[in-house]
């Protein structure tokens, strides 16, 4: 491929809209434009990783920092996040994350007792003025099912977060409910409980049963009822795992702590996603002046320029060695521009092929050529005659 022919456009500075290093880099180098789109040279790496990815092991072969199953890289910047254990290599998205739930210590049930509980309408309140953990509290939320408009009413302890993707795998798509619903239900919004509601599914979280003498709401504005106890007061129809896993908790397998990382997924429903491969290799293999692709994740091998000579034709010289690289299959992008030296070297590091091969002047004279390894600062010469051979020892 000819530099000229894939019309590449580096870019000096940085996009004002990267998110991420790796994303920055694709651009200026030309991989993609500023409204993430992939260029020429974008489209031809990505038809470059689904031909590689005919091998059911390739992405073992790019170097990616997968965390697990070769499903997810770590990304700063990325709104998905998975929890994810060191110790046994669990990892999961963090709304489906599973975790060792700690019941509280077991008590005696005690009785029901109403009492007033003003401007208490959210846990962190209700708990202040008890002067009790949030982890002795039931918290309630209400939504209707989209399907058949049934009234659902969910608790979870205090303490925890409801994951509502958990809630739908359960009972299926939901919207909150809305003021009408829930006082058809008998419930009081900000002081609901599911004791004594009206045609509502209740569903609980698997803590809930093994929690005593929960403050929870009285369906009255202003009053709580101290002492609910599930199974005295109110039973469910479901009770299930219902909660968001935190970082800290006990992984599920094998009691370590979870950490909570921001990933980007390299495939989908078992199909593998180019566009996010492309850019975890970009954040991956970088350095301060550019991408720095391994083999054979790079789109070529090998990034081939002339440095315009005074008294021989260094381009015809390029040309003929970018003919029998080719021959010998080894891909190349060959920098056929008549441009000044350092655009191109920046720009060879830009683009970030693992190997750069330089035909100047005074090299020629010597038989030589220029080869330096995009990783590496220091450059050599070989014998032109030898060029093939060098390359494929540091490439293969
Ligand atoms: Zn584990």
């Amino acid at each position: 491929m000819k530099y000229r022919d894939i019309h590449i456009e580096t870019q000096r500075q940085a996009p004002n809209n990267a998110r991420t290093e790796g994303f920055s880099f694709l651009v200026r180098a030309g991989y993609l434009t500023r409204e993430n789109i992939p260029t020429k040279l974008g489209k031809y790496t990505l038809d470059h990783l689904s031909k590689l990815s005919t091998d059911k092991s390739f992405l073992f072969h790019l170097s990616l920092p997968t965390l697990d199953n070769e499903t997810f890289v770590p990304l700063p910047s990325s709104s998905i996040q998975v929890a994810h254990c060191l110790s046994c290599k669990y990892v999961e998205k963090l709304e489906f994350a599973r975790f060792q739930k700690i019941s509280l210590a077991e008590e005696e049930q005690l009785p029901l007792e109403k009492i007033l509980t003003p401007d208490c309408h959210t846990i962190e309140a209700l708990a202040n003025l008890l002067d009790i953990p949030k982890k002795k509290t039931a918290k309630a939320l209400m939504y209707t099912r989209v399907t058949d408009n049934k009234f659902i009413f969910v608790v979870v302890r205090g303490d925890m977060q409801l994951s509502e993707a958990k809630l739908k795998q359960q009972i299926g798509e939901i919207r909150p409910a809305i003021a009408e619903e829930i006082e058809r239900s008998g419930a009081a919004a900000g002081y609901a409980s599911p004791i004594r509601l009206k045609d509502a599914l209740i569903v609980v979280d698997d803590l809930i049963p093994r929690s005593q003498n929960l403050v929870a709401g009285a369906n009255e504005i202003d009053y709580h009822f101290k002492n609910t106890n599930y199974g005295r007061d109110y039973s469910a129809e479901i009770v299930a795992d219902l909660v968001q896993a935190r970082a800290g908790d006990a992984c599920f397998n094998c009691g370590n702590p979870l950490s909570i990382v921001p990933v980007i997924s390299l495939s989908t429903h078992n199909e593998y996603n180019f566009e996010n491969i492309l850019l975890a290799l970009a954040e991956t293999h970088h350095d301060d002046k550019g991408l720095t692709f391994p083999h054979p994740a790079a789109p070529f091998d090998v990034y081939l320029m002339h440095l315009p000579g005074k008294e021989m034709d260094t381009r015809a010289k390029a040309e003929e060695i970018y003919n029998s690289l080719q021959s010998a299959d080894i891909s190349v992008l060959f920098d056929d521009r008549e441009e000044r030296a350092g655009v191109k070297f920046n720009d060879a590091d830009l683009i970030g092929c693992p190997i750069r091969v330089t035909v100047g002047e005074k090299g020629l004279k010597e038989g030589m050529v220029e080869l330096k390894l995009r990783k590496e600062k220091e450059n050599r010469l070989v014998p032109v005659t030898n060029i093939v051979e060098e390359i494929k020892s540091p490439v293969k």
